[in-house]
């Protein structure tokens, strides 16, 4: 689910008029396209030696695994990911493993 869809979620359905002004103003705070996470792997723990994982656990299920572990490492889906930033929150690397970008700016790891 996307961050535009999970917000326009949470809009109390009171009367069209404010659930229309409500979804405008949606679209007027995110960006478009929206951003979405990636991992720099050369910046976490869990790829460089250290076990981590802090970040695993906060992608919330909304967002359908768009953050989970394979083979014990953290792999992110942009398809999935909506944005919420909880993982980026969560990562204690410095400069943060995680990072928010807008599509089409990804790089390559
Ligand atoms: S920003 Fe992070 S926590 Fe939020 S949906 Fe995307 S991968 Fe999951
Ligand atoms: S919180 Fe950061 S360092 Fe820890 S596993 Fe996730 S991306 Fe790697």
């Amino acid at each position: 689910m996307s961050r535009r869809a999970w917000l326009r979620g949470l809009v109390p359905r009171v009367a069209d008029t404010a659930l229309e002004a409500a979804s405008a103003r949606v679209d007027e705070v995110l960006p478009d396209p929206e951003p979405v996470v990636v991992l720099h792997r050369d910046r976490c723990f869990t790829f460089r030696g250290p076990e981590c994982g802090a970040c695993v656990g906060l992608c919330p299920p909304e967002a359908d695994g768009a953050l989970r572990l394979v083979t014990c490492k953290p792999v992110v889906d942009a398809d999935l990911c909506n944005g919420c930033g909880a993982c980026v929150e969560a990562c204690p690397t410095i400069p943060t493993a995680l990072e928010l970008v807008i599509p089409g700016a990804l790089a390559e790891e």
